[in-house]
């Protein structure tokens, strides 16, 4: 029989996010300190090496690949990475989240490779918010990103946004209003502790039953039913009762969904993590460049998935927060 990522809770995990980068052009507060050291550049999988364990993966069992970073359009060639993974048989999905300032440029040379789908992080529509929560000032830039993908042909474009107290309150049905108009699909995510400043608190997130009650005052909206694959998709999502466009929350911290968690995470420095929480990471890499056999990295692999934490344990006393912040693990 095939092998396959089952831990001993039962989950079994399809789904694989790769970060090609820890480098960012942002510096966003929920997720940087200003003053970030990265990686060394000989510390990076090459291409090669993510195709390596990407097949790894695929043997088993992975049928989604999410290529995240840092910013990854910061990396050079990202389309050539996409379209030597869309050569992966068994990958039914290839998408990548971005900040969408490398939009501009790169959208028409990622769609070419043969990605469809695209997330792009936008928070706020409002310049100074936009300053005050990514430190730069390129709004207009990241919204020019979003419409060249747009008029490249993306589909879907998810909108996420990182909902935080006090800064997106009075903008959620905004940030509604935005994506109805654009055919964009629009989540948000709340504020999670993997922030490298430290300025988490249990009052800094909005909780997403918040968000909807928000959203549905104003556009009426229904629930859409999850069945299937998608029970394990991290967001609660709706619909526009009067357009099909979709809108979602993904509550994290109020409403954790780890018990249908299908999902596992590759550093950029090829360390696996089986939670964004994890405070023990197995390194693939080493093994990789020593020239370690491929079931071998599958022994380390499954010994990792064997190990997989219930949940995250955000809301619970011990909470400990990982190390490493999210630009650092992929997000
Ligand atoms: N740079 C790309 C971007 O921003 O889309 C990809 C990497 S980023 C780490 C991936 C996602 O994580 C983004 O949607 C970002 O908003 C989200 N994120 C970062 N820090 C977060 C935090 N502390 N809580 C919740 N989401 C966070
Ligand atoms: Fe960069 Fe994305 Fe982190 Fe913002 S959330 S600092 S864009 S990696």
């Amino acid at each position: 029989m095939k092998q396959q990522m089952l831990d001993r809770f039962g989950r079994i995990h399809t789904n694989l996010r790769i970060s090609v980068t820890d480098v960012c052009n942002f510096r966003c507060i929920y997720c940087m300190p200003e003053d970030m050291t990265f990686m060394p550049d000989a510390a990076l999988m090459t291409f090669d090496e993510i195709l390596h364990l990407a097949d790894i993966f695929v043997a088993l069992g992975v049928n989604k690949i999410r290529i995240t970073g840092g910013e990854p359009l910061v990396r050079p060639e990202v389309p050539t990475l996409i379209r030597r993974l869309m050569q992966v048989e068994g990958l039914k999905d290839i998408s990548l989240t971005t900040n969408g300032i490398g939009l501009i440029n790169q959208a028409q040379a990622l769609y070419d490779a043969g990605l469809r789908r695209i997330n792009v992080s936008l928070d706020t529509l409002n310049e100074e918010k936009f300053e005050q929560m990514t430190r730069r000032k390129v709004l207009s830039r990241v919204l020019q990103g979003l419409k060249t993908a747009h008029d490249c042909g993306f589909n879907p474009i998810k909108v996420n946004a990182v909902a935080m107290r006090g800064f997106t309150d009075d903008e959620i049905v905004d940030l509604a209003t935005f994506a109805r108009q654009n055919d964009y699909q629009l989540r948000f995510i709340e504020f999670m502790p993997l922030d490298a400043d430290d300025v988490w608190g249990r009052n800094m997130y909005i909780p997403g039953k918040e968000i909807i009650e928000k959203i549905n005052a104003v556009y009426p909206l229904k629930s859409v039913a999850l069945n299937g694959e998608s029970k394990s998709d991290t967001a609660q999502r709706y619909r526009f009762s009067d357009n099909g466009n979709e809108v979602g929350v993904i509550p994290s911290v109020s409403e954790p969904f780890c018990e249908n968690c299908n999902r596992v995470r590759l550093t950029a420095d090829g360390k696996f993590r089986t939670c964004l929480f994890s405070l023990t990471e197995t390194d693939l890499l080493t093994p990789l460049r020593e020239g370690a056999s491929d079931a071998v990295i599958t022994a380390l692999i499954l010994d990792a998935v064997a190990q997989k934490e219930a949940g995250h344990k955000i809301n619970a006393a011990d909470f400990i927060k990982p190390e490493r912040n999210m630009s650092r693990i992929g997000g």
